[in-house]
């Protein structure tokens, strides 16, 4: 199928193919037209997929057939998402899409000075992409009006009802006009989702495309058992033998995340942090420089870094496994895009064995076990019903695409993914708070002075 069937006005047709986009991906094939038919949407798609586009594309067409003439436009598109990365990105596909067609889009959220947002509010806007908290700020305040709110979106729903959204977001609807169309955009289906859109949906068209963790055959997983303070000691390890160049590392806490990258700094790897406790400009300029090359590890939090767009990612590693089991598919999708390999490393320590499980139990098989030589070996007992469809998933798969044929091989002591290359084995279990050594000449590690 063409973007041309589906239907696309000529600016929008230009405006895809310099985006580089030749074909609609599955998600647009069936949700454009869905959308230009009017109907309220239920679908089933997760970040990578073309997701945005899909509901971008025809809101912006449809909002330009008619354009009204007051001086200072009231928003006619509400697109709801979870985190303020989500809030930039999909604001960037509006305005690079809407621009082509004189329409003007803002995005609206928490943690920047609030008088620029009104600003722009008041000289009049087409669409307004927002997080719910900072949104009701505006409404209380009065400075948003979405009386002429023709389509609501709601982006993830699921990570914002994973958030605590729902009576905000519920609350924000009570100001729309009853007479829109909504489309709801979740990676998962759980009962809640189902109730918001039995609340919020009118006879909705329900479509879903192929999960990222069926799909993504590119993505080799493992995990790795290890105990919980030599977690470092092995990341930096993998780091260093593998020559990773660029690896995003998901650490379960803000304090997690920022404690990991002062170790890092400390044994001389680059390194930053990503998460909500950080300025969003700081934030921005993070991610600038590691898509940039710049940062050789990325440290993030699931809130941080969904929605984060950066693609065909070589590494990912779960140095704290998610509370959400959810999460584990989310972050391993950061690898492997685009038909690209990647790997998706799991450092995982006997108190993780209950997620492990769960995310098994989610995946429906169990993710190959690894070992470093130069670590001691940590048992990590799969689930029994992960255990068990094990078998199914490997019969079923082609041997060429299934995640286990990629698999490094166990106890090879040599980091998945790189030629052989005997590596110096560590010393004894390090400390925390010891640098750990880069097996070169003359480096050893030690405590750093005036530490805390
Ligand atoms: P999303 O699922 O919306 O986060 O999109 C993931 C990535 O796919 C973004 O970088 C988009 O620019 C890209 N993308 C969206 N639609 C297409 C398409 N039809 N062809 C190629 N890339 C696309």
């Amino acid at each position: 199928m063409s973007f041309e069937s589906l239907g696309l006005c000529a600016e929008l047709l230009s405006a895809v193919a310099a985006q580089g986009y030749t074909d609609p991906t599955p998600i647009q094939e069936q949700a454009i037209p869905v959308i230009f038919e009017g109907c309220d949407l239920l679908a089933g798609a997760q970040t990578g997929t073309g997701k945005t586009a899909a509901f971008v594309l025809p809101i912006v067409q449809r909002l330009a057939e008619h354009v009204p003439t007051e001086k200072r436009r009231r928003p006619r598109a509400l697109v709801l998402v979870p985190t303020r990365e989500l809030a930039a990105q999909v604001s960037e596909q509006m305005q690079s899409f809407g621009r082509r067609l004189s329409l003007r889009s803002t995005k609206i959220y928490g943690g920047v000075n609030i008088r620029a947002q009104m600003e722009r509010l008041h000289r009049g806007i087409d669409i307004v992409v927002a997080t719910p908290g900072r949104l009701l700020d505006h409404i209380e305040k009065g400075t948003i009006n979405l009386s002429r709110i023709e389509f609501l979106v709601l982006d993830e729903a699921d990570r914002m009802l994973d958030l605590g959204f729902v009576e905000d977001i519920l609350k924000v609807v009570e100001y729309l006009p009853s007479q829109r169309q909504n489309l709801l955009f979740s990676a998962t289906y759980s009962q809640s989702i189902k109730q918001l859109a039995d609340e919020l949906l009118d006879q909705p068209r329900m479509i879903e495309v192929a999960r990222r963790h069926i799909t993504a055959d590119g993505v080799t997983q493992a995990v790795y058992g290890v105990e919980r303070d030599r977690k470092r000691e092995m990341l930096v390890h993998l780091i260093r033998t593998g020559k990773w160049q660029q690896v995003l590392v998901f650490a379960r806490t803000r304090y997690g995340a920022d404690k990991l990258t002062e170790e890092l700094l400390f044994d001389g790897i680059k390194a930053a942090a990503i998460h909500s406790n950080k300025s969003q400009s700081l934030r921005s300029r993070t991610l600038a420089e590691f898509k940039r090359g710049e940062l050789r590890v990325l440290v993030a939090t699931d809130v941080a870094a969904r929605g984060l767009d950066i693609e065909g990612l070589p590494h990912v590693v779960n140095f704290d496994l998610p509370q959400v089991a959810e999460d584990y598919v989310h972050r391993i999708g950061r690898t492997g895009r685009a038909g690209e390999d990647g790997m998706a490393l799991s450092l995982v320590c006997p108190q993780e064995l209950p997620l492990l499980q769960a995310i098994e139990g989610l995946l429906k098989f169990a993710i190959p076990r690894q070992t470093l030589a130069e670590f001691p070996r940590v048992e990590l007992k799969g689930g029994a019903k992960a255990r068990a469809s094990r078998a199914i998933v490997k019969a079923a798969r082609p041997r060429s695409t299934s995640p286990q044929s990629k698999k490094p091989t166990a106890g090879s002591g040599k980091a998945p993914g790189r030629p052989a290359k005997a590596s110096k084995p560590q010393k004894a279990a390090a400390p925390r708070r010891t640098k750990v050594s880069d097996g070169r000449p003359g480096s050893k590690g030690g405590r750093r002075g005036g530490r805390s």
